[in-house]
């Protein structure tokens, strides 16, 4: 099993080059008793013909992915790796390129750690600033709250069963909730202004609570997952320094952004954050799974998350040059999942990313002032980034979800409804530098 296999290195690098070649389609959904039937008896004692295995693959399995990366995928958040970074990848899992202790992967380790300090200087943080890359958002975040929390318990002497809360808006992304419940964190919400958490808001809220003393942090949004929003970053950040609350900033989305010199004015104050999530495997063109996790002070994470067992004393010296991203997160081992931005980015340079982010954006402002010139369909809200949500006058949610049904029935698009103030209506998100105006036209002539 461990011998160096000419033909099956062959095959399965020919099936990786057809992939590479043929934009992928779009696909449908599988369906559950038919997958139970083809993957019957496949793994047995005795193993199979590895071509029979891949043909299976091909033709049966990869034809029910969804394909995210497509162009006319312009739901949730789409993907659209590079195929310099697809193709590392590939190479990060043959060099097994683990990174998970400076003495065990100082050279991946560098070189994701150069991006890291490339997303920091985007975001104005400080030189001490660093992180790690985790699995994507919700792991960034639990693991950026976690440290949070720590923090406060250990700045005002508080133990693991005094309650403390953090300031959300419900525009938040669902996992800022699940990771604040999962570590026993309760929410002290915050009523948005037009979806939008501000600074005012967030000071009137402290000052009408009877006690805000048990308040340790507040999660902003840049780029809110639904309508593309980005709170008032540079008033939060001020109120958060006026109460001694921790500043987390989720760009899980939206950080991509910071590389767009026509939105990146509306990230000010980001550069205060204590905690920073971006997400390169949606707006960054990195393959799943990828989140960058940004921290002001990284010793504080490291009091949080260095794991204490005594098989890993060997990780851990006193040279702080020696980066441990085990040390930044609730993760061990992990794969150096930052490398395949890496490589692109060193590829294609930071100019290259601007203008394909740049594209997603103009082609949002296009399909805004489509829609207002459309007698049929409403503009909810201008596109602040990449996200448009519009309405189509007189449907019903069974209208929107037949409609959603048909185009990907016909592969035109995948355009899933969404909801907006109890309402169901239409969204676009646009992310693939190669998503075109026609297409939307396309799509949009499918509501007439
Ligand atoms: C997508 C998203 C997340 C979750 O990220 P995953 O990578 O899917 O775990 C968190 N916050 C925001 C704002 C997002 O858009």
């Amino acid at each position: 099993m461990h011998t160096y296999d000419p033909a099956l290195t062959d095959l399965v690098v020919a099936s990786l080059r057809d992939r590479l070649l043929n934009r992928p389609r779009l696909n449908h959904p599988g369906e559950a008793d038919k997958l139970d039937r083809i993957l019957a008896g496949l793994i047995g004692p005795e193993g199979n013909d590895p071509a029979a295995v891949l043909r299976l693959w091909e033709e049966q399995l990869a034809p029910t992915v969804i394909a995210v990366d497509s162009p006319r995928f312009l739901s949730f958040v789409p993907a659209a790796p590079t195929q310099a970074a697809v193709l590392f990848d590939t190479l990060v899992s043959a060099a097994s390129a683990q990174g998970v202790s400076w003495l065990l992967a100082s050279g991946p380790i560098a070189a994701e750690n150069q991006v890291l300090r490339l997303l920091a200087d985007l975001a104005g943080m400080p030189d001490e600033a660093g992180g790690c890359f985790v699995s994507g958002g919700s792991a960034a975040n639990l693991s950026a709250l976690v440290t949070a929390r720590d923090t406060a318990r250990r700045r005002r002497g508080l133990g693991p069963y005094d309650r403390v809360r953090f300031a959300v808006s419900d525009q938040a992304h669902s996992s800022i909730g699940n990771a604040l419940r999962i570590i026993g964190v309760e929410t002290f919400p915050v009523p948005a202004e037009d979806h939008r958490l501000t600074g005012d808001a967030l000071r009137a809220a402290l000052l009408a609570d009877p006690d805000p003393s048990d308040v340790i942090g507040v999660a902003a949004t840049a780029g809110t997952t639904n309508a593309g929003i980005i709170d008032d970053l540079a008033g939060i950040a001020a109120a958060a320094r006026d109460f001694g609350l921790w500043f987390h900033v989720d760009g899980a989305y939206g950080g991509a952004g910071l590389l767009a010199p026509s939105v990146r004015d509306r990230y000010r104050g980001v550069e205060h954050a204590d905690s920073l999530v971006v997400d390169p495997h949606k707006w960054l063109f990195a393959p799943l799974d990828c989140a960058a996790l940004l921290y002001r002070d990284p010793r504080l994470a490291r009091a949080a998350h260095t794991q204490d067992a005594s098989y890993l004393d060997a990780l851990h010296t006193d040279d702080a040059a020696q980066w441990n991203p085990s040390d930044y997160a609730h993760h061990l081992s992990r794969r150096a999942r930052g490398l395949p931005l890496w490589f692109s980015l060193a590829v294609h340079g930071t100019r290259a990313y601007g203008e394909a982010i740049e594209r997603a954006l103009t082609l949002a402002r296009a399909t805004a002032a489509l829609v207002r010139n459309t007698p049929y369909l409403e503009l909810v809200r201008e596109p602040e980034l990449s996200a448009v949500l519009f309405r189509r006058v007189g449907w019903t949610v069974g209208e929107y979800t037949e409609w959603s049904a048909r185009l990907l029935a016909g592969q035109t698009a995948f355009v899933a409804p969404t909801g907006w103030e109890g309402e169901t209506v239409a969204r676009f998100a646009f992310l693939h530098p190669e998503t075109s105006l026609e297409t939307v036209e396309e799509v949009v002539a499918t509501m007439a």
